[in-house]
């Protein structure tokens, strides 16, 4: 297979015009006989109005000494030999990892353990108790993507992989989430964070990731994707964009399989403990866990049904804004230490300005709405940048505990909206939260105080409250908004209210949202660089800085303040058979990294040896 890159093309040229210049290039005649798949697909707008779609093809020629001709003679460096790596799991139960993940202990399970199932039953208090010993399945919690790749991929292998997830169905989610933004209550268990899919469900469904990948775990993650019903555009587009409506489909494509192949998909559950259970019979390093699990049925009686099961391989896929469980995980001895996360605004834009800054006021050809990236670097050294923007979309409601209020930005495939999302955010580094620990510890006094070892560790955490209960009181429950010229004057001006309700046909919201004093919700720090960078930015984006441009707050969930400390086997420390996994343990930022780690930590299961 040969690989052509840098082929460019006028947006308005189709198909027909790329196989042309694929022929053009490689010198075929019109009776030679080939097919092509494009490989990646860019925008070239560095010469406006000139502009170009830049394809990278793969080109397969049904005569294979044709192929050694056109390579043996070629002189263009843009045209290779095509190096395809097509992912595979690991063969189930061979002890062998990936070089790349192989560092510690794999241990594996005793043939007496491997073939029995664990049974539950429910006892007259209402608890249900796991019976007699027959089997211990895979125990996944959470369904985000890292949850639900390890859970496909694990039962792929055939491992049926036990799923456990404590907000609901997607389907179901989508409609409390719905009632949530018109005006309903949080409900803490089942929202845009929580629930089927992870807090990517209700997102703008951006795939694409910094993350290297020698094994083409990427590729495989946006190929099951694509079987499940997203644009095949995927596969090749610079910038992979799924979109909340075809995600939901997606997700619940994913699930049907899990179980399909045996698997099992709890929704309404939650981990509330975990704790050692013995161990695995014949094999002293195979330690065996009970977890207990808690079923909400909040939409009717509070009633709440507690679960044990027995598993020796639980793995803790549990995302970013999983608090309540971080502090189970962490009373339970799992090793944590504090990381550096972001916290800013969203700030929302008509969509048209940012296509006219990026493809040129005179652009003939019909484009798909700009997306950008910014970043700025502020005089004491510190970064400012947006991040998560979502070209056609929509701020939303992302809260997830009664009381706070989070944002974040979401979009539909055909990013219709007309208005341009993005996240403005300043990196907040666990010495940066030192200095906002007397007034933490002044509103938290059991939190930072106290025997723990590390008592400074939840402050990322608190810190994220204590913002999101600001950005609460000041939309008093609604998502609060200020156009940036006010925001730069701290004005909650009647002129504010009034462009307030000029807003309502215009920028695009999911939840209630009121004018506030955004500013005031943060640490005035953060709050004057992202001022500073909107201001540098117009210089790129003319009209970024413009006076109406809409800031809400408040983004406080860009990535976990908590990373599980895990060994180069992917196990937690000291807790073997115990996987953190994903963006919640600090080992992925976004839905395809994420995906990605959850692959990495089925490999290493799968090939435990049995
Ligand atoms: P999560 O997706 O957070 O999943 C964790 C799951 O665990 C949740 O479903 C939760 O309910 C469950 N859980 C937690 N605790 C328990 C427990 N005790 N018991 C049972 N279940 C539990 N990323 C992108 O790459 N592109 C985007 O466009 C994008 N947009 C986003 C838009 C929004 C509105 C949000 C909120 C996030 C967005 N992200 C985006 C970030 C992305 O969603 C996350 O990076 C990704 O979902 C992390 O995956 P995860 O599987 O590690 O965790």
């Amino acid at each position: 297979m040969i690989q052509i890159a840098q082929i460019k093309c006028r947006p308005d040229e189709g198909a027909e015009a790329l196989r042309t210049k694929v022929c053009r290039i490689l010198h075929l005649r019109r009776e030679d006989d080939f097919s092509m798949q494009i490989r990646r697909k860019s925008v070239d707008a560095r010469k406006k109005p000139d502009l170009f779609y830049v394809f990278t093809v793969d080109v397969m020629l049904n005569d294979p000494g044709l192929e050694q001709k056109i390579l043996g003679r070629n002189r263009d460096r843009n045209v290779t030999r095509a190096q395809e790596v097509r992912y595979t799991l690991p063969s189930a139960g061979t002890g062998q990892v990936r070089k790349s993940e192989r560092g510690g202990a794999a241990s594996g399970i005793s043939a007496e353990n491997q073939n029995s199932s664990c049974r539950e039953a429910i006892d007259e208090s209402g608890e249900k108790l796991c019976g007699q010993m027959e089997s211990l399945r895979p125990v996944i919690v959470g369904t985000g993507p890292a949850g639900l790749f390890c859970g496909l991929s694990l039962a792929r292998s055939g491992l049926r992989p036990i799923l456990i997830e404590r907000g609901q169905s997607v389907l179901q989610r989508t409609e409390s989430v719905a009632r949530f933004w018109e005006g309903g209550r949080l409900n803490p268990e089942s929202n845009v964070q929580f629930g089927e899919g992870g807090a990517g469900t209700f997102s703008d469904g951006k795939l694409n990731t910094g993350v290297k990948d020698a094994f083409g775990r990427i590729r495989f993650v946006l190929e099951t994707f694509v079987e499940a019903g997203a644009d095949p555009e995927i596969l090749y587009s610079y910038k992979p964009h799924i979109g909340t409506d075809v995600l939901r489909g997606a997700v619940a494509h994913i699930r049907d399989e899990i179980i399909a192949r045996g698997g099992e998909v709890r929704f309404s559950e939650k981990l509330i403990s975990v704790k050692p259970a013995g161990k695995a019979a014949g094999r002293s390093d195979r330690e065996i866990w009970e977890i207990v699990t808690e079923r909400q049925q909040r939409d009717r009686e509070p009633e709440t049904l507690k679960t044990h099961l027995l598993t020796d391989v639980l793995v803790l896929a549990v995302g970013h804004s999983a608090r309540d469980t971080f502090r189970m995980l962490y009373d339970t001895g799992l090793s944590m230490t504090s990381k550096a996360f972001a916290v800013g605004l969203r700030i929302q834009h008509p969509q048209g300005m940012i296509d006219r800054a990026l493809y040129g006021a005179e652009c003939p050809y019909e484009m798909p709405p700009a997306p950008y990236k910014l970043t700025h670097r502020l005089p004491d050294g510190r970064g400012v940048y947006s991040f998560c923007m979502c070209p056609g979309g929509y701020v939303v409601n992302a809260s997830s505990e009664e009381g706070l209020l989070a944002v974040n930005g979401m979009s539909n495939h055909d990013r219709g909206s007309g208005f341009a999302n993005s996240a403005i955010v300043v990196t907040v580094s666990p010495q940066d939260i030192r200095g906002y620990l007397s007034d933490i510890r002044k509103e938290h006094p059991d939190i930072l105080s106290g025997n723990r070892p590390d008592p400074e560790l939840f402050a990322g955490v608190e810190f994220q409250r204590r913002l999101e209960r600001a950005a609460f009181l000041a939309g008093r429950g609604a998502i609060p908004v200020q156009t940036f010229g006010a925001y730069r004057e701290s004005l909650r001006s009647p002129e504010s209210m009034a462009e307030a309700e000029a807003w309502k046909t215009g920028p695009k919201f999911r939840g209630q949202y009121a004018a506030a004093d955004v500013r005031s919700i943060l640490p005035e720090q953060i709050a004057g660089a992202i001022e500073e960078g909107i201001l540098a930015w117009d210089r790129q984006i003319h009209g970024f800085a413009d006076p109406s441009a809409l800031l809400a707050g408040v983004e406080s969930r860009t990535s976990s303040p908590i990373r599980i400390e895990r060994g180069e086997d992917l196990q937690a420390l000291h807790f073997p058979g115990i996987y953190p996994c994903g963006e919640g343990a600090g080992y992925a930022g976004g839905i395809t990294s994420a995906a990605v780690d959850g692959l990495r930590v089925a490999e290493v299961i799968a090939a435990l040896e049995r």
